[in-house]
């Protein structure tokens, strides 16, 4: 039997721990190889001290050095084995100048980086592809990108692997609303006992993506509650991008049962399966 092989295209360093990260652990844990593709370097992210991009001294080349050194230690706890760096500059979120930056993977040709990743899939031949959905499921443009360069490069490779996006389907996305609200709800009043005011947020100012997905389109719903330490150690070995990260603000034993489970649409399907499969090398073993 071929040698199993799973690869997917993420945007940023710690994209790969949040969304696919038990599915990782898992994987190599069965002796499944895995390759992760990993587009930009991540220079829009903070910096060290928490500065942000607009800051003057915001040095984006420096974070980056950083995010190299976190994602070398992520790649180690999921046991990736082998990681590719695409290369591109960080192009920031939508709107921002960044956007603009020739260097940047928002203004790279698709045509281009979709060659590239169509050389690493022939090398790999990866049976199971995993990336974002067309709107790179936050709306991130690096993320739509991967989309982008993904669903591109499969039209040059001479074989049909199985794509998935990364999905929540919104009954899980509505427990974590939940959740998040109670927070939410708990900190202000924490903080107004402690006579601490603030402005109540302006609902109107934060363009809502709607990030969940019809639970009927999920296709594969993956345990990977083994793996839901190494999750949560790899996300925590991206620790210049985790101040805000509600994951690490969990207890490890809300952690555990909040991420026991990660969920993809299938979007190709040479194997013909059937419903919500539980393995994602299902029709492949
Ligand atoms: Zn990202």
């Amino acid at each position: 039997m071929a040698q199993l092989t799973f690869l997917a295209v993420h945007a940023h360093p710690d994209d790969e721990a949040s969304s696919t990260g038990g599915l990782y652990r898992v994987l190599a844990d069965q002796g499944v190889r895995t390759v992760l593709v990993t587009c930009t370097n991540g220079e829009c992210g903070d910096a060290l001290d928490g500065a942000k991009p607009s800051s003057d001294h915001h040095d984006g080349d420096e974070v980056a050095a950083v995010r190299s050194k976190e994602l070398d230690e992520a790649v180690e706890i999921l046991g990736i084995n082998r990681l590719i760096r695409l290369g591109y500059r960080d192009s920031g979120m939508m709107g921002w100048p960044q956007n603009e930056d020739p260097e940047s993977f928002w203004q790279t040709p698709v045509d281009v980086a979709a060659h590239r990743l169509a050389a690493i899939l022939l090398e790999e031949r990866p049976q199971v592809i995993v990336t974002y959905n067309e709107i790179g499921f936050y709306g991130h443009p690096d993320h739509i990108q991967a989309h982008r360069i993904t669903v591109a490069a499969l039209e040059l490779i001479d074989y049909e692997p199985t794509l998935y996006f990364n999905a929540i389907p919104n009954s899980a996305m509505a427990r974590f609303r939940e959740r998040w609200e109670r927070e939410e709800r708990e900190r202000r009043e924490a903080n107004a006992a402690k006579g601490i005011e603030e402005p109540e947020g302006d609902p109107s100012n934060e363009e809502e993506i709607d990030m969940g997905t019809p639970d009927e389109l999920i296709g594969a719903a993956i345990d990977v509650s083994t793996a839901t330490d190494a999750k949560r150690a790899a996300l925590a070995a991206h620790q210049s991008q985790m101040a805000d990260a509600f994951w690490l603000k969990m207890s490890l034993e809300d952690f555990r049962a909040a991420m026991g489970v990660e969920w993809f649409v299938r979007v190709t399907n040479p194997q013909s399966l059937d419903g919500v499969v539980t393995d994602i090398f299902a029709g492949y073993r």
